[in-house]
């Protein structure tokens, strides 16, 4: 049997790292080498310092394992990073330089030229922006972003109308869980029974990220797409799960049934479709009039799945659906496992 790949978590002790240890600590191909954080954290053992809030129990080994500092050398070839945002760059970017492949949660890097901004199933090909990252930054390591959350499940919408139709205008509400904020995020006492209509940079996140993942490579360069995205974005009392109402403009007619028919078809490419956190359906449409929801239906395709409903006509633009994805899954340590997990499948990171 190959030897697994070994790899590191920076920012393991919060919302997401925890999701990453999850998902890494029984993983075929990658082995938890290294755990790091910030430094009131770095020196101790992870089962002492970590708030664990997953269903499924701390392994022994990993919480036995010493919290590192997030700095360089790290016994591993590839770097999730779940930083939070504020410190995250020059961390990434000195793993970068020591030769790790960082795969980054986080918004530092997502919309520099040179860094592929990737969801395996829609963009595998903008990785060759590495060639061009390495160069040019002159590190032997690379860095490579997943979008943030509730881009993810948009997108992995959009894609396939775009495909089939053309794409030219997204109108889309958000309604975010909690968990988006990491630990302990929004106060209970502004939550609760409320809804907050602000989260900081998020809609302009989601209408630029939105434009790079569906935009072409060319000459080295992603041009983006060149579709009007309009996001209002929400912190609603949910605690996983964020749900979009989405209205789309489309490039030629199609009927709500034609769109379901592209969203269910939905495929990656072979290469990415064997790999072990690729759902076997990207997107599921669910003709239930009162689904998606996130208690029933966050969990599909292990939380890689994104569940749309209610496919029917817009009087303003062309049809209107809800979509449901997993925000700490699918928009972020899901995404970035199986960014790696394609890595290893080209060959890059062995
Ligand atoms: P979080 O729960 O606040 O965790 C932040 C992590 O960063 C902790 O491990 C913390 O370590 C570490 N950290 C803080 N300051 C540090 C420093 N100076 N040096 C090194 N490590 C430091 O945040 P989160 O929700 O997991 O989000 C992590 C990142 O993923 C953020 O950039 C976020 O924007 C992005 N993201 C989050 C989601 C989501 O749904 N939550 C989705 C997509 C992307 P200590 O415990 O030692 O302080």
């Amino acid at each position: 049997m190959k030897a697994k790949v070994p790899v590191a978590v920076l920012g393991a002790t919060g919302t997401v790292g925890q999701k990453f240890v999850r998902l890494l600590a029984d993983h075929p191909w990658f082995e938890i080498t290294a755990l790091a954080a910030s430094d009131q954290s770095a020196g101790r053992l992870y089962g002492e310092v970590v708030r664990w809030r997953e269903t499924t129990a701390l392994p022994e080994r990993i919480a036995a394992m010493t919290v590192a500092r997030s700095v360089p050398p790290l016994p591993a070839r590839i770097a999730f990073s779940a930083l939070d945002a504020d410190v995250a760059q020059p961390i990434e970017q000195a793993f970068a330089k020591c030769s790790l492949w960082v795969v980054t949660n986080t918004r530092a890097h997502r919309m520099d030229p040179d860094v592929p901004l990737i969801i395996p199933e829609i963009n595998a090909s903008h990785l060759e922006l590495v060639e061009r990252q390495r160069a040019g930054r002159g590190w032997p390591g690379a860095i490579l972003a997943n979008p943030n959350c509730s881009t993810a499940g948009l997108v992995l919408a959009l894609a396939p109308l775009q495909r089939a139709f053309g794409l030219e205008k997204v109108f889309v509400t958000t309604m975010q869980s909690v968990s988006g904020a990491g630990y302990p995020g929004v106060p209970s006492l502004d939550i609760l029974g409320n809804v907050v209509p602000l989260i900081g940079g998020e809609e302009e996140k989601m209408e630029r990220e939105t434009r790079k993942i569906l935009g072409a490579l060319a000459d080295g360069m992603v041009e983006p797409a060149p579709i009007t995205v309009s996001a209002q974005c929400n912190r609603v009392a949910t605690v996983e799960g964020h749900m979009e109402v989405v209205s789309v403009g489309l490039g030629r007619r199609a009927t709500p049934d034609e769109a379901i028919a592209a969203l269910r078809e939905f495929r990656g490419p072979k290469s990415v479709q064997g790999l072990p956190s690729s759902p076997t359906s990207p997107v599921e449409v669910d003709a239930r009039p009162d689904r998606p929801q996130p208690r029933l239906d966050l969990e599909r395709g292990r939380g890689m799945t994104v569940t749309v409903g209610r496919v029917r006509p817009c009087p303003l633009l062309d049809l209107r659906f809800v979509l449901l994805s997993h925000n700490t899954i699918r928009g972020a340590a899901g995404a970035a496992v199986q960014i790696a997990e394609l890595l290893v499948a080209e060959g890059r990171v062995s």
